[in-house]
């Protein structure tokens, strides 16, 4: 299904076209509303990838069309705008593994579906090992991945090196013994996601507001009836929470609190080289992943900052620990420079996963606690959303998610960490 959209629909002799017209009459890609309308059927608040996929799939398999999503600054300048672009289904438990390959089967489709090039690029994800008790967990979540019928694989220490030469197999504190690839993994252009769900919802009829932030939360006798904005207040039947590392305050606004915390996550990118990475690549004994973009920068990042906050920037110490595990990892790292570093606001679940959720408040829904790997959840989040707005009811693919699961000691174990939020 290819959308319209208000720019028509992009293709191969469009271009030509409008490059014969000195390209004076592309259209926006999405209709820009400047102000809410006083009402309406859903309200989604965040403008990023799960707000957006949220909006799009109400409008396009529910067919509700009375949707406003609301952000405060521009679509896509949040998490979405800043991760490290890594999609990927190698999760452990089924419940994971069934909800994040979906999305990867939906990141498959994406640009067919949304007639929208966001550059999707099956390279491969490639976890290092490096104990015999990580390989052995790695074989465990192989097995577990092949029994749900997706693709993995285990590689020596040389099929490592030939996949990556540029890894230092032998590095002294932490040698490589191995590596577990999902070869369907990858990556994806992360500005082009929010872009083409704005382009499609629009299309279908979603009004998407900018620089309209949500500052309350109504609630009457127990139920929400809206929410108060900087452009006025807006009544609504449903209201959606998709704002990623704010969703404790947004929550807070309607009376209720959250297992979550709010951390900085910090990534870099350098100079521009020549293609010598081809894969993603994750240590398996510090945190650091790294991948190189189609414009040649590397581009890496490792764990959050240790310490709660809003600000959309990092601390020295933590990218000091990251540069040194890249460093020990690919020593030809030390050559480059790194041209740019940035942050986003993680909303950190504590148990390390995400909710998809009802509240305690009636008709107000809760999509957040992504941690650091929202990005790849981005299509499938929005689906089993949408659903769960459209019906009332959680779809049995996201039931495991259910804000419930804390007070009621069913904390999701992905990691076989235990029930400690720092293990996570
Ligand atoms: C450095 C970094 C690297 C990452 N790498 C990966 C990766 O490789 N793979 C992966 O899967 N995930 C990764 N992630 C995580 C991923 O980006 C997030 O989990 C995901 O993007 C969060 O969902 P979102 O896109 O909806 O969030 P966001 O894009 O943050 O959307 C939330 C939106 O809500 C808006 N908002 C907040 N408060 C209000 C309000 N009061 N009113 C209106 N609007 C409001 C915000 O402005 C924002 O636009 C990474 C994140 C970072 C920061």
């Amino acid at each position: 299904m290819m959308s319209s959209g208000p720019a028509g629909p992009y293709s191969a002799l469009r271009l030509a076209w409008e490059a014969l017209r000195g390209h004076r009459h592309w259209r926006p890609a999405w209709r820009s509303v400047a102000r809410p309308r006083d009402a309406y059927r859903v309200v989604v608040v965040g403008g990023g990838g799960h707000g957006l996929s949220t909006a799009w799939h109400l409008a396009a398999e529910h067919g509700i069309t009375d949707v406003a999503v609301l952000e405060k600054g521009p679509i896509g300048l949040g998490n979405v705008g800043r991760n490290t672009t890594i999609i990927r289904s190698n999760y452990f438990m089924p419940e994971n593994i069934r909800f994040y390959e979906h999305s990867l089967k939906l990141w498959e489709r994406f640009e067919q579906t949304h007639g929208f090039n966001a550059m999707v690029s099956q390279r491969g994800t490639l976890n290092l090992f490096h104990s015999d008790g990580q390989r052995d967990q790695f074989a465990r979540r192989a097995n577990a991945m092949r029994i749900e019928g997706v693709d993995c694989e285990l590689l020596d220490r040389d099929a490592v090196k030939r996949l990556v030469p540029l890894i230092e197999l032998d590095n002294t504190r932490y040698p490589v013994l191995g590596g577990f690839l999902q070869r369907r993994g990858g990556t994806v252009r992360h500005d082009a996601v929010p872009w083409a769900y704005a382009r499609s919802a629009s299309a279908r009829g979603v009004d998407i507001v900018e620089h309209c932030e949500v500052t309350g939360i109504r609630v009457e006798a127990g139920r929400v009836t809206g929410v108060e904005t900087t452009r006025g207040t807006v009544r609504a039947e449903k209201v959606v929470l998709c704002v990623a590392g704010h969703s404790s305050r947004l929550a807070e606004m309607a009376g209720f609190r959250l297992p979550i915390e709010t951390h900085a996550l910090q990534a870099f990118v350098t100079e521009a080289v020549k293609p010598c990475l081809d894969c993603v690549v994750t240590y398996g004994a510090g945190h650091f992943y790294i991948s190189q973009s189609d414009k040649g920068g590397l581009v890496f990042g490792g764990a959050i900052d240790g310490h709660n906050s809003y600000a959309q920037r990092g601390q020295l110490p933590m990218a000091e620990e990251v540069l040194a595990a890249g460093k020990t990892l690919m020593p030809a790292l030390s050559r480059l420079r790194v041209l740019r570093q940035w942050a986003g606001v993680m909303d950190m679940s504590m148990d390390g996963n995400p909710i998809i959720s009802t509240t305690p408040v009636g008709n107000l829904y809760l999509n957040g606690g992504w941690c650091y790997g929202g990005f790849k959840a981005v299509p499938a989040g929005g689906f089993y959303t949408a659903h769960l707005v459209a019906t009332g009811a959680p779809h049995p693919v996201i039931a495991h998610f259910a804000l419930s699961r804390f007070r009621e000691g069913r904390t999701i174990d992905e990691r076989g960490a235990g029930p400690y939020p720092w293990a996570h």
